[in-house]
């Protein structure tokens, strides 16, 4: 048996990931602003080195660039405000507080001059002791509860997307009934479905959110959901209808998607305001704008995207002969996602020895060739990242302690819980000498981790970590044993 060499390029290795010329250097685009290595090769950001980060709170860490979230805020403010000035004086950028929520955030958000989109009554629960006004506050959700909307109401939100014929009557009824109208506007499925680099158009749509624009999709002949909700929602005296909503999806980087979708919701909007002698003053076009997590990601700039997105909101409102409704849009990970790394301690390295790839049978040959993978065991996982899991995300990592001169080995950075499925980071070069003790960080934490992070294996979530000028600070805490037993009836 021949044991191939263990150097770069490995068949293992998946056809996009390049062989990193530079091992210690950075790729721009998966890191926050602040992020450099010092003269001592150490990782640092805002001016603090991740080894006193991990002296003062531990790993594993979630660690946020505090100046980065402020510019990526104020960049989609000040872009689409930009770009839309001439069309409708501006844009309202809602941040998704389901990505990344925490009071500090909400401040953060406000201070900017971002409203925030919520989707649970716990959400509400963050804005509120934030301090937000609720008219800067929109809901989210395709089940709210009673309560919630009765906390919607109480807080004076600024609007209650509506996804349902259903909840339309029960937040109807309900405002109705403290003798309020609900400001609503209505979520519609536009039957656009953007994925990363193309998008699908379909007429009917098969899950679970919004009203379908398609014909025939209620009880009423020819009749969309989408219609009968408007015209329901027009007449109804505990509803004041502030317009439409769409939100196509997650992730993408082409503006296409984004403008198809604004099409058919401005003709559909101006169809609905001439048939019901309506006007419906705003449109909202959701989030979903893609970051970079390994180095084949490019995602386009805010201003690109706002240029795109207000070309086709122009163009489309002056043939329909229509005024602009004041738009907006609702970006999360966007915003949040490469402000943040993850810190973790290496543990455990182990390296296997695995068949070639059946696709370089060539290279197999019947000769029993195998290559090595190294797995580097972190002190987190899927508690902390579940998105490898549940979506098959790709991430990258570094050697962040120090920096290092030995070769490339293909590894694959695991966690420690208890599911061989427990993957970081599935592919990645890392210098060959990463020892036990040795600090990684992963990139493009921001979003949906610590939103996503679970207990599983009894581990503790991590805190959560702002970095800016040169000092660092809690805004969540790490649990501890005792937030672990805490409510463990004891028998
Ligand atoms: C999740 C979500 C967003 C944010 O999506 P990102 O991909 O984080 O930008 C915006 N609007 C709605 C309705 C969502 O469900």
């Amino acid at each position: 048996m021949s044991v191939a060499s263990n150097t770069a390029a490995s068949p293992l290795a998946p056809e996009w990931l390049q062989v990193p010329a530079d091992l210690n250097a950075l790729h721009e685009p998966l890191w926050a602003g602040s992020v450099v290595r010092n003269d001592a090769g150490v990782l640092t950001v805002g001016g603090v080195d991740v080894q006193e980060l991990r002296a003062q709170f531990g790993t594993p860490l979630f660690v946020m660039d505090e100046s980065d979230f402020r510019a990526r805020a104020r960049a989609f403010k000040d872009s689409f405000d930009a770009a839309f000035a001439d069309i409708c004086g501006g844009v309202d950028v809602y941040y998704a507080g389901k990505s990344f929520l925490c009071t500090a955030v909400v401040k953060w958000v406000e201070e900017e001059g971002l409203r925030l989109d919520t989707a649970s009554g716990g959400e509400l629960a963050v804005a509120a002791r934030a301090g937000i006004p609720g008219e800067r506050v929109a809901l989210h959700g395709n089940n709210k509860s009673d309560a919630e909307i009765n906390r919607a109401l109480d807080m004076k939100l600024g609007r209650i997307v509506v996804d349902s014929l259903a909840e339309l009557e029960r937040v109807g009824a309900i405002a109705e009934g403290r003798g309020e109208r609900a400001k609503v506007m209505l979520r519609l499925t536009p039957g656009v479905h953007a994925h990363t680099h193309e998008f699908i158009a379909t007429a009917h749509e098969d899950q679970k959110f919004g009203l379908s624009m398609a014909a025939d999709t209620t009880d009423v002949a020819g009749v969309s959901a989408a219609e009968e909700a408007v015209a329901a929602a027009s007449v109804h005296s505990g509803i004041e209808l502030l317009g439409l909503h769409c939100h196509i999806g997650s992730q993408i980087f082409e503006p296409d998607g984004f403008a198809l979708a604004a099409e058919k919701l401005l003709r559909f909007l101006a169809a609905m305001q001439d048939k019901y002698s309506i006007t419906m003053p705003e449109l909202d076009l959701g989030g979903g704008y893609g970051i970079a997590y390994t180095p084949v990601d490019t995602p386009r700039p805010a201003a690109e995207i706002a240029t795109a997105m207000a070309a086709v909101v122009r163009s489309t409102c002056a043939e329909l002969g229509i005024a602009a409704p004041r738009i907006s849009i609702e970006p999360g990970r966007a915003i949040v996602g490469s402000t943040t790394f993850t810190l973790y301690e290496v543990g455990t390295l182990k390296t296997v020895r695995v068949d070639a790839p059946a696709a370089s049978g060539d290279r197999d040959g019947g000769n029993n060739v195998t290559y090595p993978r190294r797995y580097v065991s972190v002190d987190g996982g899927m508690s902390d990242n579940a998105r490898p899991v549940l979506y098959d995300a790709d991430y990258s990592a570094i050697l962040a302690s120090r920096t290092s001169a030995a070769a490339p080995q293909l590894s694959r950075v695991v966690g420690k819980h208890c599911e061989s499925g427990d993957i970081v980071v599935r592919d990645v070069y890392l210098p060959e000498d990463v020892a036990a003790g040795d600090l990684l960080a992963v990139p493009g934490t921001g979003a949906y981790c610590w939103a996503l992070s679970s207990n599983y294996n009894y581990l503790a979530r991590p805190g959560v970590v702002a970095v800016r000028d040169g000092s660092a600070r809690l805004i969540v805490r790490g649990e501890t044993e005792e937030d672990l037993l805490n409510r463990d009836m004891g028998a």
